[in-house]
């Protein structure tokens, strides 16, 4: 049950607010209560202090005053204990403030009203009546929020003094209660006035809070929705710098590439070609700068405008990539050779067509000079061929001559007779040389020329290599001397064959070009340790010289000093450059000094490996049964069959011959035989292939060695691999074959058993 009575202006709020509106109506009732506290004390202290004892000690007057002063303290303590009582019970605390404050009314009222009866118009009357005046006009004030509490204030306060006023009869009701009547509805109206306001201004407080609280908020959210959209802007704006940064990064990285590119890139309008990007590839290609290229017709470029103009009709028509190959002229004239692929494109949003220009000139040029050397590489080859095959061709019949001329020196002949023979065999062994001497040179050419490398005593190639030419030199009456350097090491690893032909070469011309004094040949060690040896060859003359102006040309093949030097010399002219090729081979170079009249001198330094070792195959002894041996010659040429029976026979071998691979296997299967001499190219069945049958079909171990016209590198491993054991080139002297048979047959003769302990 509420003890409140809800003034209209509540309405407006909510429950909650209403609430609240009225708790802070009694709280501060509750403060004002707590200041005006002493207010009923002190007035009764006046009243009491101006009253005379009749009426001070009166039995009801005591009574009002203890009720008075215990419900003042009653209300002070609800006062005071506001915080703790009303939140627990409103309705409850109400009721007791409202009653206390009824009691003190009434026990005051009541007081006066005995002051009244008792005292007369006194001096503790007039207080009292004019305390009351006072408490009523506050109360108008102060309890105004309850009308009710207000009535019943004044109701409580002013009933017992009229009841005073109308006992008194002498003073009568006259004047004093009319006075009375009109200040009470002055204070009603007061009251009523204050109650209207009161709530007005606590709704309209609390409204005006609420409305407050509602801006703040609304201030708050504002405030809240700017943060977040400066942040947002913030963000955007570093956005916008990231991709403007990332634009210009990737600007910057496609304009690299469009200028590194290696080729030109043009990107031209179809109307009228003009041109209206290019790349800095452009500008080189073609000579111009990019602001002169710029707004250009790309038919500038073109030898034939039209073909130009119908070219780009056609990207235009298909849209591309259309690639092919042109000339185009620079801004200096030169014409370059352009691969070109174009197609169309959109640029700036207008049709276009990018073309990439490649200059292929060098390209091409580099493909021409291949070309040119592939073929003359093929020329070159075919030369080499045609060579070997050339010498081959010659040295079977050479072989016949020298060997025919040979047996013929033997026989009985007239003196002029001889001489022709021996002119025959002489003449014949020149043009082997010269045979050589070619073969040897196409060889070097075409690069096929290998130097075999054997351990040598190098002194003794040097001495042995001076005395073949020896009778010569003596024979013209010139001393050949030799000096060695005496710390030669006793071995060396060196392409003997070769070093010796240079040297026969060298030592050769210097007897041939002298016609009186000396020839010296020398070799010394410049350099040496324990692994290498540096050699320097020098053979000097004192003969005719060669002039300057030959000089530069001496090592060229087929040059000689002069013309007459070749019919009054012989020779080819290609010993020097076959020399020279052979002594670069080996890592040296000849060098010449001569003076016209005074001598000549060529010298050249090598390097050579020391062999810690001799080598063992030279030094093997042989025996030789011959009249025990029997020998199959196998050849189909027969003057070359003639010739090697012949020589057969002098050297005193049994001997029977056959003209093919054949008639080589019937011979072996019907007689027994201690060596096959086996020509590698007969009719039908060769040499090589016999062999092989040979070796297939017999166990025992038959050696055949090889006759043949082939000089090319190559040919023995072929002989070897065939399963022959050795190898003779034709033409050969008497005496090459004797050394080869004395080989392979020592160990065989059952005459001499071998020297070696069993
Ligand atoms: P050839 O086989 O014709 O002698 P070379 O190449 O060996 O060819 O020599 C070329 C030319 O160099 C000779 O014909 C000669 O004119 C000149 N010549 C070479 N060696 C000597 C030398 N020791 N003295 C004078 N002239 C030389």
């Amino acid at each position: 049950m509420s003890t409140v009575v809800l003034h209209p202006a509540l309405l407006a709020l909510d429950p909650e607010d209403r609430e609240e509106v009225i708790r802070r109506r009694a709280e501060n009732l509750a403060a004002d209560t707590r200041r005006g506290l002493l207010a009923f004390p002190l007035a009764l202290a006046i009243v009491v202090g101006s009253a005379e004892d009749s009426y001070r000690l009166g039995g009801f007057f005591l009574a009002s005053a203890a009720i008075l002063l215990t419900s003042t303290v009653f209300r002070g303590v609800l006062a005071w204990q506001f915080k703790r009582f009303f939140p627990a019970s409103p309705d409850r605390w109400r009721l007791l403030f409202e009653s206390s404050l009824l009691i003190s009314s009434l026990a005051w009222g009541i007081g006066t009203g005995l002051a009244l009866v008792t005292t007369g118009f006194s001096t503790a009357s007039f207080l009292a009546v004019t305390i009351s005046t006072a408490f009523l006009a506050h109360a108008s004030s102060m309890y105004a929020a309850s009308l009710r509490l207000l009535s019943a204030y004044i109701v409580a306060m002013t009933t017992p003094m009229a009841v005073a006023l109308l006992v008194q009869n002498e003073i009568g009701a006259g004047l004093p209660g009319i006075g009375g009547l009109c200040f009470l509805t002055y204070i009603w109206a007061h009251g009523r006035a204050q109650h209207e306001a009161t709530w007005k201004s606590a709704v309209d407080a609390r409204l005006l809070e609420f409305r407050n609280r509602e801006l703040t908020e609304a201030h708050a959210s504002l405030q809240a929705t700017r943060d977040a959209l400066e942040e947002e802007v913030l963000i955007r704006t570093k956005d916008y710098e990231r991709v403007a940064a990332d634009l210009r990064q990737s600007e910057r990285d496609y304009r690299v590439i469009f200028e590194s590119v290696h080729d030109a890139i043009l990107i031209f309008r179809p109307e009228g070609e003009v041109i209206l990007k290019v790349n800095r590839r452009a500008c080189e290609i073609y000579g111009y700068s990019r602001d002169e290229l710029i707004g250009r017709s790309v038919v500038t470029f073109t030898l034939e405008p039209s073909r130009g103009k119908r070219r780009i009709a056609e990207v235009l028509e298909s849209g591309g990539p259309l690639a092919f190959r042109t000339r185009h002229r620079r801004r200096d004239g030169q014409e370059i050779d352009v691969a070109i692929i174009a197609s169309t494109l959109e640029y700036r949003g207008e049709p276009a067509i990018l073309s990439v220009n490649r200059d292929v000139t060098e390209e091409l040029r580099n493909q021409e000079l291949r070309l040119a050397k592939d073929t003359a590489e093929r020329a070159n080859r075919a030369k080499s061929g045609f060579l070997a095959n050339m010498s081959h061709e010659i040295r079977t019949p050479m072989a016949g001559v020298i060997g025919l001329s040979d047996l013929m020196l033997k026989t009985e002949l007239s003196q002029r007779q001889r001489g022709y023979a021996e002119t025959v065999r002489s003449s014949a062994l020149a043009l082997l040389e010269v045979i050589d001497d070619i073969l040897d040179f196409s060889k070097i050419e075409a690069g096929k020329l290998n130097l075999e490398r054997t351990v040598v005593d190098m002194a003794d190639l040097v001495e042995r290599t001076v005395e073949i030419l020896q009778p010569g030199a003596a024979a013209k009456g010139i001393a050949l001397q030799l000096h060695l350097d005496e710390r030669l090491p006793g071995h060396l690893v060196a392409p003997s064959s070769r070093l010796r032909q240079v040297l026969l070469n060298l030592i050769g011309n210097a007897v041939k070009f002298t016609e009186d004094g000396e020839v010296e040949v020398r070799v010394d060690m410049t350099a040496a340790d324990a692994e290498l040896a540096r050699l320097a060859f020098t053979v000097r003359d004192t003969g005719i010289g060669i002039p300057q102006s030959v000089l530069p040309r001496l090592f060229t093949p087929f040059t000689q000093a002069d013309a007459s030097t070749s019919r009054r010399f012989g020779g080819s002219g290609l010993g020097l450059a076959i020399s020279q090729q052979l002594v670069a081979l080996m890592g040296g170079k000849i060098e010449v000094d001569t003076a016209e009249g005074e001598g000549t001198r060529f010298h050249f330094e090598l390097t050579f490996e020391v062999a810690t070792a001799p080598d063992e195959t030279t030094a093997s002894t042989y025996r030789l049964g011959r009249a025990n041996a029997r020998i199959l010659v196998a050849e189909d040429n027969p003057v070359n069959q003639l010739v090697i029976l012949e020589q057969l026979g002098a050297l005193g071998f049994y001997a029977e011959a056959v003209a093919d691979g054949e008639e080589v296997l019937r011979a072996v299967e019907a007689e027994s035989f201690d060596l096959i001499l086996m020509d590698c190219q007969m009719p039908g069945l060769d040499g090589y292939e016999t062999t092989r049958r040979l070796r297939d079909s017999y166990p025992e171990r038959l050696p055949i060695v090889a006759l043949t016209a082939h000089a090319m590198k190559g040919d023995r491993e072929r002989c070897l691999d065939a399963g022959m054991d050795d190898y003779i080139s034709k033409p050969f002297t008497e005496a090459r074959l004797e050394k080869t048979l004395r080989r392979w047959l020592g160990q065989k003769s059952p005459s001499t058993p071998p020297v070696v302990a069993q």
